[in-house]
């Protein structure tokens, strides 16, 4: 298996060389040259498996510079480190609505499917490309992949990450574990500005040649484990795969029934590896693609145009924050037919105009499986609420978002497929929000607010969450967004 630039086609590298490099040189996003097949008898054995043997099995479908030894080998150190038995547990909360929990990881969001098994990969393409320069990963972070980058690659041997986050657009909760992270090979540092800034900022260092050479002068090449880098989405093309045969095995559907997916998104990384699996072959009806208040996909499929001269909100759902949701470009690239060229000029509109549009009658063909919605902030306080009271189950913020987009989904559509929502976070990351919603009181800490919400629920605070107050906060930094590439260079010196 090849993978090509989504803004040039005949830029063609091997799986080990998308991973090291992250994002191709003409800015595009490294996608496979073809999807492979997963055949029905394939399906029915992963029954069998357990979840890392699973992931490694349709990794390996895409990796084939891989041996399916080498990824089980990974994937079971991988998903070892999440903190109670199966990493993503797929729960029933009625015979048509089931929620799949992807936040058992060291971090508590979804990131970690990806983010554990990320360094293993990078390491092992580094051997396989024969890289001898150390590998500087370089994040941008909404929240939650930044956390989850750095104990994903704290000591990591080759391998530096710097990590930037919106001073003021992530939870409490969320900067308290950045603070506190351990690692000789870390460093973590506030913007002012929000989530797109921050992307934007990396992306700009990745295209500057001045500093790209500065930095291989001290021995250093970037790598990213943002969801652009090709090592973070397939792993999470598994856990679409293994939820449709847990639902096999427990019965809820035969072979060949199709169900839908209902994914919060931001960046688009998440719910584009569902997209993945279907093209695999994985029996799909919709793709349900839920956001915020910042409602830019929304209006993409409603309209084909993506046009982020809007309004930037800051919500309670600070992850999916975003209005430049990256992996778009991905679909982009699917929908018109693999025309690199049109991609291309596409983000050059969205870069200098900040919009693009796509014909519509396109995307409704091409894009048919795909349907948005949006949930203000009341509608997912209401939510949490009231999944609360209805199932004895708690929702975090962005797991709400999507649990209220899918409802007001099914009530209009009546389509009453089978949905898995999929769930990205614990609760008790956002801890105030969650306890706001279920007793009208806003808390002032976070971990006052976790401790009052465990004993409101009865619910645990998972491990990693739990004496978050102990741990020492280690990076203090707040910088100005056009500071960043002297941050860059500065920690790499020190
Ligand atoms: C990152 C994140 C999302 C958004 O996922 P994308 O892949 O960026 O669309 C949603 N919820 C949580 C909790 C997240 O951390």
């Amino acid at each position: 298996m090849q993978y090509v630039s989504t803004r040039a086609k005949n830029t063609v590298v091997t799986g080990a060389q998308a991973i090291v490099k992250g994002l191709s040189e003409d800015g595009g996003l490294f996608v496979p040259s073809e999807f492979p097949a997963i055949s029905k008898q394939e399906l029915t054995a992963m029954e069998d498996m357990e979840y890392s043997e699973r992931a490694a099995f349709v990794i390996s479908k895409f990796l084939t510079d891989f041996s399916l030894e080498e990824l089980n080998d990974y994937t079971k150190k991988a998903y070892a480190r999440f903190y109670d038995g199966d990493p993503c547990p797929l729960v029933a909360i009625d015979d048509k609505t089931y929620i799949l929990e992807l936040w058992h990881g060291p971090t508590c969001a979804f990131k970690d499917m990806a983010l554990t098994l990320l360094p293993h990969l990078m390491v092992a393409s580094r051997k396989k490309v024969g890289e001898t320069s150390k590998t500087l990963i370089l994040v941008a972070t909404s929240g939650d992949t930044g956390k989850a980058a750095l104990e994903g690659f704290k000591d990591v041997e080759g391998c530096e990450i710097i990590v930037f986050y919106p001073s003021e657009g992530v939870s409490d909760m969320q900067k308290l574990q950045m603070q506190t992270q351990t690692g000789d090979n870390v460093y973590v540092c506030a913007i002012k500005g929000n989530f797109d800034d921050a992307q934007s900022a990396v992306k700009v260092i990745f295209n500057d040649d001045n500093v790209k050479a500065q930095l291989l002068e001290n021995g250093y090449k970037l790598s990213s484990a943002n969801s652009i880098n090709w090592g973070r989405l397939v792993p999470q093309i598994a856990y679409y795969v293994s939820s449709y045969v847990d639902m096999l095995s427990s019965g809820e559907i035969e072979f060949g029934d199709k169900i839908n997916f209902c994914v919060p998104s931001g960046n688009f990384g998440n719910i584009l590896a569902g997209y993945y699996a279907m093209r695999m072959g994985v029996p799909i009806n919709k793709l349900i693609c839920a956001s915020n208040k910042n409602k830019v996909l929304t209006d993409f499929f409603s309209s084909g145009k993506y046009d982020i001269n809007r309004d930037f909100y800051k919500t309670m759902s600070p992850s999916m924050d975003i209005l430049i949701s990256s992996n778009l470009e991905r679909l982009l690239f699917e929908i018109s037919g693999r025309d690199d060229k049109y991609v291309a000029d596409l983000m050059n509109s969205l870069k200098n105009k900040g919009y693009y549009e796509i014909d519509f009658a396109k995307l409704q063909a091409n894009a048919a499986n795909f349907e948005g919605g949006f949930s203000n902030e009341d509608m997912t306080m209401y939510t949490i609420a009231d999944f609360y009271d209805e199932n004895d189950y708690l929702l975090d913020t962005h797991t709400a978002v999507a649990v209220g987009v899918y409802k007001a989904y099914q009530e209009n559509s009546g389509d009453d497929t089978k949905t898995v929502i999929v769930s990205t976070a614990s609760p008790y990351k956002f801890p105030q929000d969650v306890y706001n919603a279920l007793t009208g009181e806003f808390v002032q800490n976070s971990i006052n607010a976790a401790d009052m919400l465990e004993e409101y629920t009865g619910f645990d605070i998972p491990e990693p969450l739990q004496n978050l107050q102990s741990r020492v906060v280690r990076f203090k930094d707040v910088i100005e967004k056009d500071q960043i590439k002297q941050a860059v260079l500065n920690a790499i010196k020190k």
